[in-house]
């Protein structure tokens, strides 16, 4: 009942906090386009460091409602019968030009007709896509992405692999906890703390798991299974 009390708590703040941040947004973006006068130099200087913050509050106000919709008792997960291959491209594809733009090659290496898989489409995208937003976060010029899927004991194994600036090993349990942020990690390019930690809650949902194997400065590889059989579908 705690644990229901705080996510529907936290799910009522982050509304509470999304309508104000929009309209801050929206008036950041009027005095930044000049619709409402030019700026000088500081002002304008003094406006992109307000838009950079907004920005980080409002990717961390989605998350934290992403959270407690996926915490929620009433969670709803819409199960399908879904081909993998195409879960996996489709998750893949909006990656392709970022990953070029910041000059790392990403590779999608799966079997062809890999068995369909029982599963929330829109959630596991949301997996993918996460761990595959953290490769580009943690990768620099040169370095590698790449995407595989196997089948291994009526389960299915979807592996996320980087040559970036990987983790080290006493984080590599707790940074599927809440907020935990590996502390050297560049600020700059810090997100919310809370990907990792709802990517494992979608994958438990579904009867599956996901962990990481990492070392440092030689990258990381992030692995979650799906069972292969749909008996984990009534639990949900
Ligand atoms: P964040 O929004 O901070 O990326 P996550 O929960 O997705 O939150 O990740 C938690 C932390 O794990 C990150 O802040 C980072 O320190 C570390 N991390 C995650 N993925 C990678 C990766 N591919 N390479 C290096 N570090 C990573």
């Amino acid at each position: 009942e705690l644990e229901q009390l705080k996510t529907n708590f936290i799910s009522t703040i982050s509304h509470e906090f999304k309508t104000p941040l929009t309209s801050i947004m929206m008036g950041t973006s009027l005095l930044n386009d000049g619709t409402v006068g030019r700026l000088n130099t500081e002002q304008g200087r003094i406006l992109i460091s307000i838009e950079e913050d907004c920005c980080k509050l409002s990717n961390l106000v989605d998350d934290l409602l992403y959270m407690s919709k996926i915490e929620s008792k009433d969670a709803a997960y819409d199960m399908k019968y879904v081909s993998i291959n195409e879960l996996v491209d489709e998750a893949t594809k909006p990656f392709y030009i970022q990953s070029a733009s910041k000059g790392v090659s990403l590779h999608v290496v799966t079997p062809l007709n890999l068995p369909k898989v029982y599963v929330d489409r829109e959630k596991i995208i949301w997996v993918i896509n996460n761990l595959l937003g953290n490769a580009l976060k943690y990768t620099n010029n040169k370095d590698e992405i790449s995407v595989g899927a196997s089948v291994q004991n009526e389960k299915i194994l979807i592996t996320i692999s980087d040559t970036g600036i990987g983790i080290p090993g006493d984080y590599l349990e707790k940074i599927f906890d809440q907020f935990v942020q590996v502390e050297n990690s560049d600020l700059e390019i810090r997100g919310t703390g809370l990907g990792l930690f709802i990517a494992r809650e979608i994958v438990r949902s579904h009867g599956g798991k996901i962990w990481c194997k990492s070392q440092l400065d030689k990258g990381s590889s992030f692995t979650f299974s799906l069972p292969l059989n749909n008996s984990t579908a009534t639990k949900i």
